[in-house]
C-alpha cells in the first residue's frame, strides 16, 4: 500500500511510517531494474523468471541493510506477488500457513 491522495490522513501517516524503510531500500539503487523484483509467469519464461529471482534475491540477502524490515512488512501486508524481504510469494506463504495470525 502507498499513498493515495484523498486518503485518511490516519492512514496515510500509518502508511508513511510503515514504509519508512524504503528510504535505505537496496532495490532503490540508481540503475537497478525493478522488473527483476516481479517476475510474471503469464509473461516472463521459466528461464526468466529463475534469472530475476536469483538477481532479486542476490540483492535482498547481500545488499539491503532493511531486508528483515521489509520482509514483515511485506508479511503483514499479504503481498502475493513480487520478490520482497528476499523471498518469494510462495516463500512468504509458507511463512504465514507455519504462522497465521
Ligand atoms: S529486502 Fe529486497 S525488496 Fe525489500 S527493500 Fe530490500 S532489496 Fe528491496
Amino acid at each position: 500500500m502507498s499513498y493515495t491522495p484523498g486518503m485518511d490522513p490516519t492512514i496515510a501517516a500509518e502508511v508513511a511510517q510503515m514504509t519508512e524503510f524504503m528510504a535505505e531500500a537496496g532495490c532503490g539503487e540508481p540503475g537497478l531494474d525493478p522488473d527483476i523484483f516481479f517476475p510474471d509467469p503469464q509473461e516472463d519464461t521459466r528461464e526468466a523468471i529463475q534469472s530475476k529471482t536469483l538477481q532479486a534475491k542476490t540483492i535482498c540477502w547481500t545488499m539491503c541493510p532493511v531486508r528483515e524490515t521489509c520482509l514483515q512488512y511485506a508479511l503483514a501486508m499479504r503481498f502475493d506477488h513480487g520478490i520482497f524481504g528476499g523471498l518469494t510469494p510462495a516463500e512468504r506463504k509458507k511463512r504465514y500457513d507455519a504462522d497465521p495470525r
